[in-house]
């Protein structure tokens, strides 16, 4: 059994909605069917999504809605009618909408939650819909049948019992069309997951049912081994491991969602990232191992938006619990680190500037004073992430030298370098402004006389 799963571009209108169709009905291994929210239909129009999140923000505001509410069905009505579909259908989701428009506003999160998640599970159904009226007979099935997930505070995941209570799906005889993006909590609290989080639910149902592959059609043939927009003409990454995948998604390889590795991952379930509108092009292929290649280096990721915490005391190496210390500061503040390298009187810590704001910073740079008696304490902000990751780095020499001598023809100054303890990455921070130039030295080195 192929669970697949198509993203907002592949479901965007009627067109792109018959492709689906074509590549479900092509192989009757493709039982399993996760959707998004119709996503932009050319690089200027607005994601269902951002219409629902705009919608719920003018409902909180006590805004006028009707104008917002109409330009979400006016989206479903422009694929119902281009799929020939019956119109009623598009009634039951302006009436979908008006309920969770009338639904509890006290805690808002959550309130736009259930509107954002009504983007999937109507496209789901109206999916569902097209299928059987072209004799591909098919069911929706509601993440309320099985996918768990916790309760608030934390960001959303499926519980350990959603793999269990979504297994018997792998007996299905119909089609299954299920809603991408959200769970339900034991409560029956609906909980979204993070933005592009359809790519987490189709792994959790490849996961659940042991799924021979999860297919994750997109808009693009492959994944790249840069920014395409950076580096001219890229290599293609044909086949790449869970561990590869995770390191360059970390920064900036937006195809696959980070989070959704993990449940593939787990129990082995290789992943084929493939293009709706190209599905006879191979893709990229995301294996637990692959043969060596000969090539050190599988990919170059880079982003932005990156600060660092500098803290400096002499005999620091010799103060028992001053990492710990330091860390619980941030933690206070509910801030996640991405690196903490070191030296012995100093430590910096890595983290997205996101989390950041005047006050929470202040606080940090006045308890890392007082309460840890630092000599020298600095927030600095505008660094960018470089991540060279490749699984055949661990049994070559000289890499990081080559990368440090590719970065310094940049003119750039290397801030921090970390080598993760895997040995698939090494991560170079720099000053922002450099980032550009410095992915595409470090391309030429790694990649110039590559064919693809
Ligand atoms: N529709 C959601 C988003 O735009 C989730 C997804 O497409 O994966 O983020």
């Amino acid at each position: 059994m192929i669970v697949c799963k198509f993203g907002g571009t592949s479901v965007a209108s009627a067109e792109q909605i018959q492709k689906v169709a074509n590549i479900v009905k092509s192989n009757p291994a493709r039982k399993i069917v996760a959707v998004s929210a119709p996503g932009k239909r050319s690089s200027d129009d607005i994601k269902v999504t951002d219409l629902l999140i705009d919608l719920s923000n003018a409902a909180l505001n006590n805004d006028d809605i009707e104008q917002k509410l109409q330009k979400v069905v006016t989206r479903y009505q422009a694929i119902a009618d281009g799929l020939a579909l019956d119109y009623a259908i598009c009634d039951v989701i302006a009436e979908d909408l008006r309920e969770r428009l009338q639904g509890d506003k006290s805690n808002e999160e959550l309130f736009i939650d259930n509107l954002k998640a009504s983007g999937e599970d109507n496209n789901a159904k109206l999916i569902a819909a097209y299928f059987n009226s072209i004799d591909m007979p098919a069911r929706y099935v509601s993440p309320k049948e099985g996918l768990v997930v916790n309760d608030l505070p934390e960001r959303t995941f499926a519980l350990p019992e959603a793999y269990s209570n979504l297994a018997p799906l792998k007996d299905t005889k119909e089609i299954i069309v299920f809603p991408g993006f959200f769970g339900y909590t034991k409560a029956g609290i609906l909980r979204t997951f993070d933005r592009g989080g359809s790519d987490i639910t189709g792994s959790i149902l490849a996961a659940a049912v042991e799924a021979e592959l999860y297919e994750n059609f997109t808009d693009v043939d492959c994944v790249f081994s840069a920014n395409p927009k950076v580096v001219n003409d890229p290599v293609e990454i044909k086949e790449i491991t869970y561990r590869e995948m995770r390191e360059l998604s970390y920064a900036g390889f937006s195809v696959f969602h980070d989070e959704a590795l993990m449940p593939v991952y787990k129990i082995g379930v290789p992943v084929n990232i493939k293009n709706t509108n190209n599905p006879s092009a191979p893709g990229t292929r995301i294996v637990p191992n692959r043969p060596a290649t000969g090539r050190p280096v599988t990919g170059i990721s880079a982003d932005s938006g990156f600060s660092t915490l500098y803290v400096s005391k002499y005999l620091m190496n010799r103060e028992v619990g001053f990492g710990r210390k330091l860390l619980q500061i941030l933690e206070d503040e509910n801030i996640s680190y991405e690196h903490t390298p070191s030296g012995l009187d100093d430590i910096s810590v890595i983290m997205r500037s996101n989390q950041l704001t005047v006050e929470n910073e202040a606080r940090i740079l006045a308890r890392v004073k007082n309460e840890l008696s630092a000599d020298d304490v600095q927030m600095r902000h505008g660094f960018s992430m470089i991540v060279i990751v490749g699984e055949g780095m661990r049994n070559n020499t000289g890499l990081a030298a080559r990368a440090a001598t590719a970065i310094s023809k940049t003119g750039a100054n290397i801030e921090m370098i970390n080598q993760g303890s895997s040995e698939v990455s090494l991560v170079f921070g720099v000053l922002q402004e450099f980032e550009n130039q410095i992915l595409q030295a470090l391309y030429g080195e790694f990649f110039a006389h590559v064919q693809a």
